[in-house]
């Protein structure tokens, strides 16, 4: 094999939850508008049209309990999502074969600098400085679907120094698991190591530095994190 010329990039891997293990992660992607009373809170039609993707980059992903509030923005967003790990790939799975194709499930936050995903919207360009900045994606252990099963409804919410504002139920998901892996599928090769962020409920809103977000999703414990 070839020499580097440079130092090849760290791999980036996520805890699995009452282990030493680690998942090695690949790529994340992520569906917008996956909850009806979300695509009506930002000005959207919540009927089922077909799902719509962007990504966020692996060294994205933050394990500390800490988000660091990014440059360029002063309306930082939170967005609690069920986050779906990958474990077999695949190209156009079919629906009922989809659920094989998991690991496990994590809690993560889709952390948006809104102000400017809002201009990018508003101009018609890609929302990436909006979405996939430094440390956007803070996240908690995977749990293995082995342990947990696949979670398809039950509260997902999220307080904001013990406030809260996010709250929704896993069964008000547009497109369910198995409907995301299928389409998704159908556009890009899914991989072992891949995350799929899987849409968030309504009440996002603003933080700022000090606070503490802790979102849970009933059966998969909390996920908190302090904004530095
Ligand atoms: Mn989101």
């Amino acid at each position: 094999m070839a020499d580097y010329v440079i130092a090849g990039p760290a791999q980036t891997v996520a805890p699995i939850a009452n282990s030493n293990s680690v998942f090695p992660v690949r790529r994340i992607y992520c569906i917008g508008r996956n909850y009806a009373d979300h695509a009506i809170e930002m000005g959207h039609n919540p009927d089922r049209e077909s799902p719509f993707f962007f990504q966020k980059n692996p060294d994205n992903l933050d394990f500390s309990g800490t988000f660091t509030y990014p440059e360029k923005s002063s309306d930082v967003h939170y967005e609690i999502e069920l986050v779906i790990a990958i474990g077999k790939g695949g190209k156009n799975i079919s629906l009922n074969n989809a659920l094989e194709h998991v690991y496990g499930y994590a809690l993560g936050l889709d952390m948006t600098r809104r102000d400017l995903q809002t201009n990018m919207k508003k101009m018609g360009r890609p929302w990436e400085i909006g979405k996939a900045f430094e440390k956007s994606a803070p996240m908690g252990p995977i749990i293995p679907a082995s342990d947990l099963d696949h979670p398809a409804e039950g509260l997902i919410d999220l307080k904001v120094n013990g406030e809260l504002k996010q709250k929704g139920d896993l069964n008000q998901m547009i497109w369910k698991t198995a409907e995301i892996i299928n389409y998704l599928s159908e556009y890009y090769e899914l991989a072992a190591g891949d995350l799929i962020m899987s849409g968030t409920p309504a009440g996002v809103g603003p933080i700022v530095k000090g606070d503490v977000m802790t979102g849970s999703v009933s059966g998969m414990g909390e996920l908190v994190v302090t904004v530095v």
